[in-house]
């Protein structure tokens, strides 16, 4: 492991480089560009020790990166109240070495539960500035929202507004995002989610909003969602390292690409992780790029995968920084996508075949596997990224399968509470309204 502290820079090179709570506190840099290291630390499997546990392997793969920072003697106290709960990584009765990594089995049954909370996690513990209260803005296509306002309801000193594309999220994910009071508040916006995304971007240069409130954000253009991320990634890549001998390959279905930059990242830092295979829906920015060459952001259109409606993924813009030579990422990387029809029929297929519910998701992943060369396939380890709870989606899941799915009881307890949310225009100044 590297001794000296990391820093971050921004990706568009002309906002100063922060350590890591001030990148924390302001989620986008001032120029618009997303904080990434300056360097990458390393930490392999030799620097884990016997640690298994998820909040013990992210104290491990995070402590270069809080090395000399205010968090720094914090980072257990973080781990462990922020990772509280199983990551089942399950072995399929598959053709060959095949598992699923369950990261659903938080608060809000999706994996933006592991950056919410860390996040929330972290900005508790530095001190808030009376003055300018610290408020987190968060565009969601359906899972993040729910994740960030748990984390950070009932916590003094910050304020939580989540924007959502109306009537494209699920109505269980739309009772999550609306069910808080107090410090959280949902506006539910007449557009897309890279509408939402895009008004939060704008927030940020709007001075009048500035001069008001510390604004932050909570997508996962903070680092405070990548960083914890990778832990996961960390965690199961050792898992399998122990077990085979092998590099873990992993299939990850993909939007913003999140959490697929996250396992790209804990590559990078020395983990055992081998090819990266991202799985699209219908958005196809990212296969198209893959394929063509150049980089066409486009509006998003609507799947039954819908947290993955995505046209403009923020996280490329990082992805890019890291690997700009297209040729040079295809060597660990590559992408399918996969259409609605087919996403049915693989949820239907795989429960026959193994007995498991997917979500929408997290099946977009399953057909991606399914396609890769047998040669691929048998070369593995391979692990699937279970990105979502089914019971999340029942609208879609239980018609194909023609079964009632039981509600994860945290999740139950949110769908019992009223709603309450507020209709915007997809305009800045109706944004600003509302905030103020
Ligand atoms: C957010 C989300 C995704 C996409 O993850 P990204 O990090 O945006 O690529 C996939 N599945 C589910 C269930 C999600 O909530």
């Amino acid at each position: 492991m590297s001794a000296a502290s990391v820093r971050f820079r921004s990706t568009r090179a002309e906002a100063p480089s922060v350590g890591l709570a001030d990148a924390l506190r302001r989620g986008l840099a001032e120029d618009g560009g997303l904080y990434v290291p300056e360097a990458f630390p390393s930490v392999g499997p030799a620097d884990f020790g016997a640690a298994e546990s998820l909040p013990a392997v992210a104290a491990t793969l995070l402590a270069p990166f809080f090395r000399g920072d205010v968090l720094e003697a914090e980072l257990s106290a973080i781990t462990a109240e922020a990772f509280d709960f199983p990551v089942p990584l399950k072995a399929l009765p598959a053709e060959h070495d095949l598992s699923v990594l369950e990261l659903f089995h938080g608060p809000t049954a999706a994996f933006k539960d592991f950056g919410a909370r860390f996040l929330a996690a972290s900005l508790a513990r530095l001190k808030p500035s009376i003055d300018r209260p610290l408020t987190i803005l968060v565009a969601t296509s359906g899972d993040t929202g729910g994740a960030v306002a748990g984390a950070f309801h009932g916590r003094p000193g910050t304020r939580v507004v989540v924007l959502f594309p109306k009537g494209r999220v699920s109505p269980r994910q739309e009772a999550q995002l609306t069910c808080w009071d107090g410090n959280v508040q949902a506006l539910s916006v007449e557009g897309s989610f890279d509408d939402c995304q895009r008004l939060v971007k704008a927030a940020f240069t709007n001075d009048a909003l500035k001069r008001r409130f510390e604004l932050s954000s909570a997508n996962s253009i903070n680092l405070g969602r990548l960083l914890p991320q990778a832990a996961y990634y960390a965690q199961s890549s050792l898992a399998v390292f122990r077990r085979t001998g092998k590099p873990a390959n992993y299939v990850i279905p993909s939007g913003n690409l999140g959490n697929a930059l996250a396992c790209i990242w804990a590559r990078t830092v020395g983990l055992p992780i081998g090819h990266v295979h991202l799985a699209h829906n219908r958005n196809r920015t990212v296969p198209d790029y893959f394929a063509a060459g150049d980089w066409q952001p486009r509006a998003s259109v609507a799947t039954i995968a819908s947290a993955m409606d995505v046209g403009n993924p923020s996280n490329m813009e990082r992805l890019r920084d890291l690997v700009p030579n297209l040729n040079e990422l295809k060597r660990f990387v590559s992408v399918d996508w996969v259409d609605d029809p087919v996403i049915a029929e693989r949820i239907q297929t795989d429960y026959r075949r193994f007995g498991e519910v997917w979500c929408p998701h997290t099946a977009v992943g399953a057909e991606a596997y399914e396609r890769l060369p047998a040669e691929v396939r048998a070369a593995g380890p391979w692990v699937l990224v279970g990105t979502a709870h089914p019971a999340k989606f029942p609208e879609t899941v239980e018609p194909l399968l023609g079964l009632t799915l039981p509600i994860p009881p945290a999740l139950e307890a949110l769908l019992a509470l009223p709603r309450r949310f507020r209709v915007i225009e997809p305009a800045e100044a109706a944004l600003t309204q509302a905030l103020l």
